[in-house]
């Protein structure tokens, strides 16, 4: 039984967990999309808030600067390029025989600095936010001060007393891990089985604690909330609930509109612009969705995007059940390659926050996001790991969904002024030899 039904009853009231039992990929236009002048005050956040969290990035910025060589080219302000997906879009039109479908452009946070993922926006900005506070309280700085004074040995010291923690499949891990014990905190980082090996021996090589679980994410965020919970010293990042993890991931919309706007992309209701978003938890690509939301209003159009074994966050919204129900209630296995989205139960903060704001949600089997990986690293030169390809299909699904494109009163014109960005959400970090299996396994018929 979930929530007084049988599995059978769920599937004639919602028959599209049939094709998810059936690991067939699927895509779902949400019914209860709305205008940002109705649904932005669902999220409980406002604009204000991400100006807050850009704030506080920019007055961190000399200090990242100083202790991060790689974010000197920016000034320490942590962002990624984007670039066009020339030879991917070519491909997806010939497969999917799409006509005038408009540019499609990659967001590459696999290039972000730091720990080269999407998860440099929002844990880092976690990471900063608990550190400034604590160090405003005790006097070690002021919110006028040049931050960069907080990279002396007197500032570790102070830092070294407390202790952070969180529960990852990987990435959220190595940003937590990298920036707090920079910082000079204490840190334990839970990692769910899903975790590569690389990641732990990084983190370990920083003096970071290290914590192996068997088990999936849910249980390793678990009992990194369990050991902080006995500490009254211990701050944990709560990657299923944290409006501070949401922020930093939102503040990247306001430097992709200024990115947008260097290279002369348009985006308004005549030229519309759909962003597709891996999701695991939901708090990047709500975050991200917030943001964009905020700054391109009406104008943008987001999809999350999932693997076929592990599609939460469609399930949770699809069912209104939210983090009330998971993938393994309806006995799908919660194993993927992509280790990012390896995650069986959805924010549930996200997942109601943002539910009249996303166009729609679609699955994506392991061996398609090993299939564009190749051809994202062949034809287009980006190295990205496996969950950062599964927004690649994305156009193709829209632009094959004509009750969506009607719905939504999509005019041929504004389809040909589109523009598709694929947020490329993880990968430059991927050592060599572990890419080259990816290559292998992309490349096997
Ligand atoms: C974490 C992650 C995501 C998804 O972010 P969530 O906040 O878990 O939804 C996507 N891609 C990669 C590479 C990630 O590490």
């Amino acid at each position: 039984m979930i929530h007084g039904k049988t599995l059978a009853a769920w599937q004639r009231s919602h028959p599209l967990i049939r094709d998810l039992i059936a690991l067939k990929e699927s895509s779902w236009f949400n019914p209860a999309i709305a205008p940002v002048t109705h649904a932005l005050t669902d999220v409980g956040l406002t604009a204000q808030d991400v100006q807050a969290a850009s704030a506080r990035l920019r007055r961190f910025a000399p200090y990242l600067k100083t202790v991060f060589p790689d974010t000197a080219a920016t000034n320490g302000i942590i962002e990624s390029p984007i670039a066009p997906l020339d030879h991917v879009r070519k491909i997806l039109m010939q497969e999917n025989a799409l006509e005038h479908v408009g540019a499609l452009w990659l967001k590459a946070d696999s290039e972000l600095p730091i720990s080269g993922s999407i998860k440099a926006r929002g844990g880092i900005h976690e990471v900063l936010k608990h550190a400034e506070d604590l160090a405003l309280d005790a006097g070690l700085i002021r919110l006028t001060d040049d931050y960069s004074k907080l990279a002396s040995d007197e500032a570790r010291q102070f830092f070294s007393q407390y202790t952070i923690a969180v529960g990852s499949t990987g990435n959220l891990g190595l940003s937590i891990g990298i920036m707090s014990a920079k910082l000079g905190f204490k840190v334990s980082v839970h990692m769910s089985a899903d975790a590569r090996q690389w990641k732990k021996d990084k983190l370990r090589a920083n003096g970071v604690n290290v914590v192996e679980h068997l088990s999936d994410y849910s249980v390793a965020v678990e009992q990194g909330r369990e050991q902080a919970s006995q500490d009254p010293r211990c701050y944990f990042v709560d990657d299923e609930n944290s409006p501070d993890l949401f922020l930093g991931y939102a503040v990247a919309a306001e430097r992709l509109a200024a990115q947008f706007q260097q290279a002369g992309i348009i985006v308004n209701a005549d030229h519309p612009l759909f962003v597709y978003l891996p999701c695991g938890v939901g708090g990047g690509p709500g975050g991200v969705a917030f943001g964009l939301k905020l700054a391109f209003g009406d104008a943008v159009h987001c999809l999350f995007a999932e693997p076929t074994h592990s599609p939460c966050m469609l399930l949770g919204v699809y069912t209104g059940l939210h983090d009330k129900i998971s993938v393994q209630d309806i006995g799908i296995d919660n194993i993927t390659a992509a280790d990012g989205l390896a995650v069986g139960r959805p924010s549930g903060f996200v997942g109601k926050a943002m539910q009249r704001l996303i166009d729609g949600y679609y699955t994506v089997t392991d061996e398609e996001l090993y299939r564009w990986l190749v051809i994202a690293y062949e034809q287009d030169g980006v190295k990205l790991e496996p969950s950062a390809l599964a927004g690649v299909p994305g156009m193709a699904r829209v632009l094959g969904s004509p009750k969506y494109v009607q719905d939504m009163g999509f005019t041929p014109t504004q389809l040909q002024n589109a523009t598709h960005l694929v947020w490329g959400t993880g990968g430059s970090m991927v050592p060599g030899n572990e890419f080259q299996a990816y290559l292998d396994k992309g490349r096997k018929p």
